[in-house]
């Protein structure tokens, strides 16, 4: 490509020359991969929508609350102790979200990300069941002002408004639970302004994303979509017009033999650019606006049907394909990601696997001495927190296990609540006989019935 051609990578495509908004009028997709788009569309919003309402075990299945440091992660409870669980987890799933890139290209953006499939599979959507396909929404935009117009625009934005209002109270319904947010719902604005001002504030902002700013998303802020210049290679699969294949690009003309022409098998339609959500052009090349959404490959693949012609001229495969023919290599990159993946999801599956279902901290009062009770026992103070992460009671108690000794209780039992903390003092009394000068090291072991949970090593000072 010469640079007049290569001139459309100058600026994204929505912008024109004076920077104004080219708005993209979309056609609606239909084909096979529309189809199972929509599937998992609804596969994901039912779990977006139903997850803060499911509860295991008393607990909501999915909960982030970081104003009070909860999190439930399919209904196991994280406490702040647990916080290495958590960032070693967020750490894999963005690695994993790399590996998966470099080899799949942009499948997450296209398929799975909320904003394409709020935009796509919803908001789109409704647009075209009001204002019709791209095409009649543009001559109705560019049209004369009418009642037609005006009630169609009017009940559209009503529309978003309310879906803005519920995407809203699902996301908040993850940071501080379902129950509170029902709370919120039923009790007047007056009685909770802050939230209800947040409320207002994010459902104007989930409708300024959806009506207006919609693919400048993707193209211009997300830092997943900026990244995508540095993780994508010559190997990646991604949606990729087959130019060896369709070029010299031409209509079709009853009875001509295109190749005796030296035409290829791109009839210049048209389509594949009328369907593409970020408004690009993909026979130009692989582009930063693409979310690989694949809603060009069904419109090629109906006009490739259309004229008895291959499917496939724009498919998912790697440019080294197009050029050379050679089909996927594990790249020394893809084997690195592959390789720091696993090892992230085997570090992640041990720490789960060794996490304890009670924590206990065991320390001496600070600045206290040692107690001399009688002519040959002495005795240290200590302090106890023992959080119960599991979903039972607990029954605890505190032993000695070595040197041999007394452990006393401030209170009566530790009776400990399921996914609750208990913290209290007890005196641990020694034979002058054990002890090893002015620090003695111990053994106590923290017993739930005949159950060992936990040893905890700490130390006894003396004279
Ligand atoms: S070029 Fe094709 S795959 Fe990429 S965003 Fe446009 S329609 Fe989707
Ligand atoms: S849809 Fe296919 S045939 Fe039509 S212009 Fe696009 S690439 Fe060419």
């Amino acid at each position: 490509m010469n640079n007049d051609q290569n001139s459309f990578r100058d600026r994204i495509v929505t912008m024109n020359e004076e920077g104004r908004r080219n708005w993209v009028y979309a056609n609606q997709p239909n084909g096979r991969y529309y189809t199972a788009r929509t599937i998992v569309a609804w596969i994901l919003l039912l779990f977006l929508f139903a997850a803060p309402h499911i509860k295991v075990a008393g607990e909501q299945l999915l909960l982030f609350n970081i104003l009070q440091r909860k999190f439930v992660l399919f209904g196991v409870v994280f406490w702040p102790q647990d916080f290495h669980l958590f960032v070693i987890g967020l750490i894999t799933i963005i690695i994993s979200i790399v590996t998966f890139t470099v080899v799949y290209g942009r499948v997450w953006c296209g398929w799975a990300c909320p904003q394409t499939i709020f935009m796509e599979m919803v908001f789109r959507r409704i647009e075209y069941w009001i204002e019709g396909s791209g095409d009649q929404q543009r001559i109705r935009a560019k049209g004369e002002d009418t009642f037609d117009k005006l009630w169609r625009s009017l009940l559209k934005h009503f529309i978003f408004i309310v879906i803005s209002w519920a995407i809203t109270h699902t996301m908040m319904a993850y940071i501080v639970g379902a129950d509170k947010v029902h709370e919120y719902i039923v009790s007047s604005p007056s009685d909770n302004l802050s939230v209800f001002i947040a409320i207002m504030v994010f459902t104007g902002a989930f409708y300024f994303v959806f009506a207006y700013f919609r693919e400048q998303v993707c193209s211009l802020v997300c830092p997943y979509g900026r990244l995508q210049g540095a993780l994508l290679d010559n190997n990646t699969l991604m949606v990729t017009y087959d130019y060896k294949r369709g070029e010299g690009r031409a209509p079709m003309r009853k009875g001509e033999d295109r190749i005796a022409a030296g035409k290829g098998d791109c009839v210049n339609c048209n389509k594949c650019v009328s369907v593409c959500p970020t408004g690009i052009d993909i026979r130009n090349g692989i582009q930063l606006e693409c979310i690989n959404c694949t809603a060009c490959m069904d419109a090629c693949d109906s006009t490739m049907r259309r004229y008895n012609l291959p499917e496939g001229l724009i498919r998912i495969t790697s440019q080294n394909n197009i050029q050379n023919g050679s089909s996927f290599k594990w790249t020394p990159r893809i084997i690195a990601y592959t390789a720091l993946t696993t090892a992230l999801i085997g570090v992640l599956v041990v720490l789960f696997t060794l996490r304890s279902s009670y924590e206990t901290t065991i320390l001496r009062v600070q600045g206290s001495l040692y107690q001399k009770i009688e002519e040959d026992t002495y005795s240290n103070i200590y302090n106890y927190k023992i959080i119960n992460k599991t979903e039972h009671e607990g029954n605890l108690r505190i032993e000695l296990v070595s040197p041999k000794g007394t452990v006393e209780l401030a209170g009566s039992s530790l009776l400990i609540k399921k996914q609750e903390k208990l913290q209290g003092a007890f005196l641990i009394k020694l034979d002058k006989e054990v002890l090893e000068g002015t620090s003695t090291p111990l053994v106590l072991g923290i017993y739930n019935g005949d159950e060992l949970i936990e040893t905890i090593h700490t130390t006894f000072v003396g004279p």
